[in-house]
């Protein structure tokens, strides 16, 4: 689409001997594969690829094994093994004109070692970033200093030797010995490696100047740093050594790469942070260098993009997160199909993944992860054999979803939902404090589907198993949900709470149906994802006085894994929410609440309240499922169950339901097994 407003987005830019082809910019993102994964990591970047991305990046490469993150799928470069398959993804990317580039690095004292045995490195003698971890960092002299260069710029010449455009001198997320070196916080030093910020900022840069000797005739070489750190003890900000820093390397490198830190920052949630959110912290670089910046901050939207060129704020945009939603964001931008761009939600189930050690899913993309090991494709289904009706009931996210790839396929679609809202519990939850931008994942869909003449929308019309057969659809995908048990089983506790009987009880139905909550409110979070603790924060905004009581040591303790918990505790405390973690409730009486605590059975202080507000678990919605299987007509039906109806779970996990259920009944293969699996190679 040339003589468009986003034609400036599609202009090349030159990263020192080598030229993008475009300004978006895939940079290294967590992918939850290990080494020993390469297949599935590969499909992801030459998806992006495909999808238009000038530059794609790996993820961390760590360069050695006295760098091991041990228990996280990172990917390792320590020798000429790991060229090979380097090749491989350079020349896939290559062909789909993209630049590529790795993220090798060091991780220092956020290293574990535990599976390498290698001692840890670190500035100082300290425990390492990892504390409950029994490790610490032995402080490095002068030669580990030479052998850890030798050693970096050795990787540098493999990763040439692969075939990369950019190769990262990595300096962020306070997770690579060169930061750690730079920071106040662990580097002790009394050598002319510690005390001033030109020493500290030595080690750094010895690095780029190494790393440009050896492969900057033919690489561009990228830094990679946490420009703006958020914690209380010396960070590196604008205004406390960031600026000087810039100022001393400003030239070094042929790219800038800049974010904040830590990683919990720098990925910081829709629930916290909006789009855009970083460029007060990182959007000064620009101003004392000549070199190409490149900035993130989940960007989704094409005239945020083009603002930030404009303003002179990044040459690059960059994005992990919504390269994951979407790897087709640029091609959709150069087409001018801005209303399909599949927009990151900010959920950080992606990031979950990863930090559970899991190859990553995404609530946006049920692809992801997926492309070479079921053959799963972003954009594109295999248009149906034959000409068929489906008729999908509820239209919730798995619903949406599984009505979209059908209609994608060519079926006629049918979508029935008995409410007069689409989009099911993403949109009651998205009127919740802070998830507003969770509505997109509805509303995307809603959108692709009402572009489809072969799909008919029918809202306020439930249907029973009498309507269902009547109807005499080829495919019949019954999406209708799940319901919060009332009764208090939960996570760690398997029967119903017998004290809970003469309580006065509500549970998140409640909220999103605006049932009127009495004022002072237990929440019983035995769920331990987001949901309690948003619902704390929505009614304590409300003038609730609240209570959030957890049988887990922590409060919203999966938020751990999205980045979110101390946020997420930070906001509750200062909303006054009163926390009540390790305690399990034993008795009501009246508006007496007894508890004990949930590990040694003391008793606790009981609560005053109200109302007893639960978040345990939930119901699977089959009463229409299994009427359907029971009746008599139901041989002719190709009847299917997908999302929270089968499997009450996560928004994501219900997509993906969706996705998986209509891909099933389109009769593709990877629908049912993995059609590719990656395999271990056996020596003699
Ligand atoms: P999921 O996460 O699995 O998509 P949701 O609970 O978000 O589940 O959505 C289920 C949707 O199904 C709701 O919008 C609900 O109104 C709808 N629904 C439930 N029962 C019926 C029915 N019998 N006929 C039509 N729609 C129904
Ligand atoms: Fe965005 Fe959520 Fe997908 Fe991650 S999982 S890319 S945060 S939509």
């Amino acid at each position: 689409m040339s003589g468009s407003a986003y034609d400036i987005l599609f202009e090349s830019v030159q990263i020192g001997p080598v030229k993008t082809k475009n300004r978006f910019y895939a940079v290294p993102h967590a992918t939850g594969h290990s080494s020993l994964e390469p297949n599935g990591s590969i499909a992801i970047r030459t998806t992006k690829a495909e999808g238009g991305w000038g530059v794609v990046s790996t993820q961390l490469a760590e360069i050695d094994p006295s760098s091991s993150l041990s228990n996280l799928p990172v990917e390792t470069f320590w020798g000429t093994q790991e060229i090979d398959v380097n090749k491989v993804l350079v020349d896939r990317l290559h062909k789909l004109g993209a630049l590529a580039a790795i993220e090798i690095g060091h991780t220092g004292m956020r290293s574990r070692n535990l599976s390498t045995g290698e001692p840890v490195l670190g500035p100082s003698a300290l425990p390492i970033l990892k504390p409950v971890v029994p490790v610490q960092a032995r402080a490095m002299d002068l030669q580990d200093i030479r052998d850890l260069r030798k050693r970096h710029r050795d990787a540098a010449i493999r990763a040439m030797e692969s075939g990369f455009d950019i190769i990262y001198v990595y300096a962020s997320h306070d997770a690579s010995i060169l930061s750690h070196f730079l920071s106040k916080r662990y580097n002790f030093r009394t050598d002319e490696y510690g005390g001033s910020l030109e020493n500290r900022a030595r080690f750094l840069k010895e690095v780029i100047q190494d790393t440009k000797e050896a492969v900057g005739h033919k690489c561009a070489v990228a830094v990679r740093l946490a420009v703006h750190e958020f914690n209380d003890n010396n960070p590196l900000t604008e205004k406390n050594e960031a600026r000087d820093l810039i100022g001393m390397l400003a030239e070094l490198p042929d790219l800038w790469d800049v974010n904040v830190g830590g990683w919990s920052r720098d990925s910081s949630s829709s629930r916290f942070e909006e789009e855009g959110f970083q460029e007060p912290y990182t959007g000064w670089v620009k101003s004392l260098t000549t070199k190409p910046v490149v900035g993130v901050g989940r960007y989704t939207s094409p005239d945020k993009m083009v603002s930030l060129i404009k303003k002179g704020k990044y040459d690059l945009i960059g994005a992990a997160r919504p390269s994951i939603a979407d790897p087709f964001l640029p091609n959709k931008i150069k087409e001018g199909r801005l209303e399909e761009i599949r927009e990151c939600i900010g959920c950080n189930v992606c990031v979950s993944y990863d930090a559970y050690s899991c190859r990553i899913k995404c609530t946006q993309n049920p692809t992801i992860s997926e492309e070479w090991r079921r053959g799963w494709h972003p954009e594109y289904v295999k248009p149906a054999a034959t000409e068929q009706t489906s008729l999908v009931i509820g239209a919730g996210p798995a619903g949406l979803e599984c009505a979209l790839v059908l209609a994608k396929a060519g079926h006629n679609v049918v979508l029935s939902e008995a409410s007069t809202t689409l989009g099911g519990r993403v949109i009651k939850e998205s009127k919740l404090s802070g998830l507003a931008a969770w509505s997109r994942a509805a509303d995307h869909r809603i959108y692709m589907l009402q572009q489809k003449p072969n799909v008919e929308i029918y809202m306020d019309s439930f249907l029973s198993a009498d309507d269902v057969l009547e109807f005499g659809a080829d495919n019949v995908v019954v999406a209708t949900g799940s319901s919060w048990r009332k009764d208090g089983v939960g996570s760690t506790n398997f029967r119903p709470i017998d004290a809970l009987t003469s309580a006065n009880i509500f549970t998140p139905e409640d909220v999103f149906n605006g049932t009127e909550l009495p004022n002072s409110i237990l929440i019983y979070d035995d769920e331990h994802n987001y949901l309690g603790g948003v619902l704390a924060e929505q009614l304590a905004r409300n003038g609730h006085e609240v209570t959030i009581v957890s049988p887990l040591t922590t409060i919203s303790a999966w938020t751990g894994f999205t980045l979110e918990q101390s946020q997420v505790l930070t906001r509750l405390h200062g909303l006054g929410v009163v926390l009540r973690p390790n305690q399990v409730i034993t008795q009501v009486a009246g508006s007496q609440v007894s508890l004990e605590m949930a590990d040694t059975g003391a008793i606790a202080s009981p609560i005053t309240c109200e109302g007893i507000l639960l978040v345990t678990s939930r119901n699977a919605d089959t009463s229409l499922y299994d009427a359907l299987k029971g009746h008599e007509g139901a041989a002719e039906l190709n009847l299917h169950c997908a999302g929270d109806c089968l499997s009450p779970g996560t928004i994501q996990a219900a997509i993906l339901s969706g996705h998986k259920i209509a891909k099933e009944i389109l009769g593709d293969a990877g629908a049912t097994e993995f059609v590719q699996r990656e395999a271990p190679v056996l020596f003699d």
